[in-house]
């Protein structure tokens, strides 16, 4: 059997679709070709049949599909010759950047908002030694800001105004739609700045347009209720939600989401924070998959939206799960229904704890 050649990330994989050349110094951490999982249980327990297939971004290195984005946009900045790059961040882009940052060399600036990030990707943030502002302010301030810094200094700005960031994060549709071997009926993702779903239905839309693939799918963006300027048709200038990553009121990307719902025939829709918690829930205890909880409203919209019939049964979906649990330990451990069980160091105490446990 010959052995099959080492996957080295995303860059090299899809080379002929980004926009690298030949001697194109590649910043990676062998990002992207992450599981997609069909789910076994939930279907079972919501009494749907649908096919349910979870797309696992928060396998990426740093722990979030930003990894996709950031190995592009750090390597279109060194090719540059760019010496720092910057962003605002509710915690995973600043993850990601720092990562990159150290392994291209160069610095990273990071704006997080004051108390309201996931204390895991502050760590990394931290540890990877990006230079770490935290500002009085929410990620929309935050934004505000590093776009001023952009116009004014050299540093290189990595959100997802960046273009590379959204050419690096279009190859999670191609993935998908190699390994179904053509597109979902619905893709679900969740939606902070929106430039996710606008990444994915460029992907979808560029295997389409290359004859690649005969269908395309019908892309569902799902907000936070307390953070949902989609679906009140406005900015929100106080947003709220415990699922930090996509606590956002300002859409970077509002046009171009507007145009991917109308394009693809999708749909944005709400879910609170108690529906994206029972959904992060569900998905640890029944399927074995740790997300964070903005991820785990992809799940949650789909269920609501197939209680509805708004997705019909029958359908193959997609569900991006955006970033890892283990990014929000806090939240995780509030959601365990178990908690830890003090219990003496003997033997019979340890059998009484587990009989009384046993499923
Ligand atoms: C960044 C992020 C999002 C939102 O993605 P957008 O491109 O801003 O819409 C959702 N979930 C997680 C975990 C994220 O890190």
């Amino acid at each position: 059997m010959p052995l099959r050649p080492r996957y080295t990330g995303l860059i090299d994989r899809y080379r002929d679709r980004l926009p690298v050349h030949d001697d194109t110094r590649i910043i990676s951490l062998g990002e992207g070709n992450t599981p997609l999982i069909r789910l076994n249980n939930i279907p079972r327990i919501i009494k749907k049949s649908v096919d349910i297939y979870i797309k696992y971004e928060g396998l990426n290195p740093t722990g979030s599909f930003k990894d996709r984005g950031m190995t592009m946009a750090v390597t279109k900045a060194v090719e540059e010759g760019s010496r720092a790059i910057i962003c605002a961040s509710t915690g995973n882009t600043s993850a990601s950047a720092a990562a990159y940052a150290a392994r291209a060399g160069i610095s990273a600036f990071v704006l997080i908002p004051e108390g309201k990030i996931a204390l895991g990707k502050l760590a990394q943030a931290m540890i990877h030694g990006a230079v770490v502002l935290q500002i009085k302010g929410n990620f929309d301030q935050g934004m505000d800001l590093v776009k001023q810094v952009g116009k004014q200094t050299p540093i290189t700005i990595v959100n997802s105004i960046n273009p590379f960031r959204l050419q690096g994060q279009k190859t999670a549709a191609f993935e998908i739609l190699e390994e179904l071997g053509g597109a979902p009926q619905f893709h679900c993702i969740p939606v902070g700045n929106a430039g996710n779903i606008t990444a994915h239905w460029m992907g979808y839309k560029e295997y389409h347009e290359h004859g690649i693939v005969n269908d395309l799918p019908r892309m569902v963006g799902y907000q936070a209720s307390g953070a949902a300027p989609f679906i009140r048709g406005k900015m929100v200038d106080t947003p709220e939600t415990v699922a930090t990553a996509i606590r956002i009121g300002h859409p970077q990307s509002w046009d171009k989401a507007w145009s991917v719902q109308k394009e693809s025939n999708g749909w944005f829709d709400e879910c609170t924070d108690p529906e994206l918690l029972a959904a992060q829930k569900m998905l640890t205890e029944h399927e074995g998959i740790f997300c964070e909880p903005a991820s785990a409203i992809s799940l949650a919209g789909a269920m609501k939206d197939i209680a509805a019939g708004k997705i019909p049964e029958g359908s193959k979906i997609v569900c991006t799960l955006t970033g890892h649990g283990l990014k929000d330990p806090d939240t995780a451990i509030k959601q365990s229904t178990r908690g830890v069980i003090p219990t003496a160091a003997n033997l019979d105490a340890v059998k009484h704890t587990i009989l009384e446990n046993l499923k």
